[in-house]
């Protein structure tokens, strides 16, 4: 079939068959499993995802393509295609323990991965393809340039890796950035535990809202009491004169439960 690739749906296929095992591998599929598989354009992953799973649910926002998967998979009983935004897609009412694979725009990779965070004690594990700089945010530690509120939003619920580096040439049409296929697992209780949750990621935002700012002066937005700020930064022993970008999840857990008592008092 031909399709004239959509690139206001940042449509880029894969072909090679050898990538799209070492996705499906990556994702550890197992025959029992439910797959979402999120934008399955052409539908070539779909088919070798339908082969090694139980079921596949295919969510394709492009009409025209949903139609052509509709009769070139037919087949394949075990595959539902959906015609729908997958921002918008009822995951809420799949059978729990699925996986998801996707290889979406690069636009709507942070809308999805936190549309997929909500209904995460449903999910298995996600397997994405993401533009590589993406990635790297993701995966970061505290000490570099990447490491910020979306790896801290990510890593406090799940666990993300970086399976390997897909080259430009293997999408067709070739994209501009690099991709890195990004494994996540989630976990069944969040990294730490915190008093209060968005408190916690409004200390995160907030500590990072300028990075070149130290973590005092950042701070200073959230309207507390100078003193108690102080007293914070002094009884949990953090330097206030380091950078958002040092601190570990763990520190801003603390950090924040700190000063959710100073608030409450
Ligand atoms: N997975 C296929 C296609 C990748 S291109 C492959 O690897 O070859 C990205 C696909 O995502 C396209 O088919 C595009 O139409 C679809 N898409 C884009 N935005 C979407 C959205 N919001 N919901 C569901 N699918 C979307």
């Amino acid at each position: 079939m031909y399709h004239r690739p959509k690139k206001s749906l940042g449509q880029h296929f894969l072909f090679d068959k050898k990538i799209i095992d070492r996705i499906i591998d990556a994702a550890k599929v197992q025959p029992q499993d439910t797959v979402i598989e999120i934008g399955p354009g052409l539908g070539v992953m779909t088919r070798m995802i339908g082969e090694r799973a139980r079921k596949v649910i295919a969510i394709e926002i492009d009409k025209s393509l949903c139609d052509s998967l509709k009769r070139d998979l037919s087949g394949q009983t075990n595959i539902e295609i959906f015609n729908a935004d997958a921002l918008d897609y009822p995951y809420e009412s799949v059978e729990n323990g699925f996986k998801v694979i996707a290889n979406i725009p690069y636009n709507i990779t942070t809308p999805i991965l936190f549309r997929l965070m909500k209904v995460r004690e449903k999910i298995e594990g996600m397997t994405l393809m993401v533009q590589k700089e993406v990635a790297e945010r993701i995966i970061a530690h505290p000490g570099g340039k990447d490491y910020g509120i979306l790896s801290i939003a990510i890593q406090y619920y799940s666990v993300p890796e970086i399976v390997f580096i897909v080259p430009r040439g293997a999408f067709r049409p070739t994209p501009k950035v690099e991709s890195a296929l990004l494994h996540i697992e989630t976990l069944e209780m969040p990294k730490i535990k915190v008093k209060d949750e968005a408190f916690f990621f409004r200390v995160v935002k907030t500590s990072f809202s300028q990075r070149r700012k130290t973590l005092q002066n950042c701070l200073k937005q959230l309207g507390l009491k100078k003193e108690h700020l102080e007293r914070a930064f002094a009884s949990l022993h953090i330097e206030p004169k380091r950078r958002a970008e040092t601190l570990s999840i763990k520190e801003f857990g603390l950090l924040s439960d700190s000063l959710t008592e100073k608030t409450q008092n």
